[in-house]
């Protein structure tokens, strides 16, 4: 996947993007990542980006040249490519935005700064996200955020694909809880059953644990979610012990 990113400030990219994960994958290939600063794109002597608003008010506003000669001198080549606009007024970003924008041969993201950007810059994305409900200073942070997201799940960049599959919010519900060595630690045990090498009860265990945890915690997505025969039991279990734990507490 081709990435670039339109910003003010390249030099914000320079770590965060090049370890871990998302560094090796540009190391084999499998990704690659390009920072334009659209400032070079501004046509006077002083490389200007920004103006007052018309109309009154505070603090500066992008103007649409430098950003929008940048965009065009940098356009995507391929047809499945998507051109990301960073606003906190965009639809939220979640992971099933994640899923779909990982099919995509190139990405763009344009980030913003200031008080935002002229009204006519967004003629020339094709959509628009927000990572929630606050403001940043600029988009920065929200493309790393996104890019961070979507790239983890190209094929190649983890190795196995169960390890994101059972992440939080892949399948529509939080995670289990995981315990690694040691068996005991301050008096706190791991549970039995991830000790009995008996695979059908780990799973089960695991699948009610993440229905229990997803009630208890986000239960919000239980309402998208659509439960199996199976599942509906687990979690009429777990909402039974809840209530047992409850009374007795
Ligand atoms: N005045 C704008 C408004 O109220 O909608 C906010 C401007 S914000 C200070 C500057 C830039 O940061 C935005 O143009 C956008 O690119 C980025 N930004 C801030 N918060 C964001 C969020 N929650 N999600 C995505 N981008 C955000």
């Amino acid at each position: 996947m081709k990435i670039r990113v339109f910003s003010l400030f390249p030099e914000m990219f320079d770590g965060a993007l090049s370890a871990s994960l998302l560094g090796k994958a540009q190391d084999k290939g499998i990704l690659s990542l390009e920072v334009i600063n659209f400032r070079e794109f501004a046509l006077d002597k002083h490389r200007h980006v920004d103006d007052t608003p018309y109309g009154g008010g505070q603090g500066m506003v992008l103007m649409p040249q430098p950003l929008i000669a940048a965009m065009e001198a940098n356009a995507p080549m391929s047809d499945n490519s998507e051109i990301i606009l960073l606003s906190p007024q965009g639809k939220t970003f979640t992971q099933s935005d994640a899923v779909r924008l990982a099919d995509r041969d190139e990405l763009s993201f344009v980030c913003g700064h200031y008080e935002g950007f002229d009204e006519r810059i967004r003629h020339f994305v094709d959509s628009e996200y927000s990572i929630g409900d606050y403001v940043l200073t600029g988009g920065e942070l929200p493309a790393m955020v996104m890019i961070d997201t979507i790239a983890r799940l190209i094929p190649g960049v983890i190795k196995e694909r169960a390890s994101y599959e059972e992440d939080s919010f892949f399948q529509g519900l939080l995670e289990y809880p995981q315990y690694t060595k040691p068996r005991v630690f301050r008096d706190m045990e791991v549970p039995d059953v991830l000790l009995s090498g008996h695979h059908a009860n780990i799973r089960r265990w695991q699948k009610k644990e993440a229905l229990r945890r997803t009630w208890l915690r986000r239960p919000d997505l239980l309402e998208d979610y659509s439960l199996s025969d199976e599942e509906k039991k687990l979690l009429l279990e777990a909402q039974a012990e809840e209530e047992a734990c409850h009374q007795d507490g």
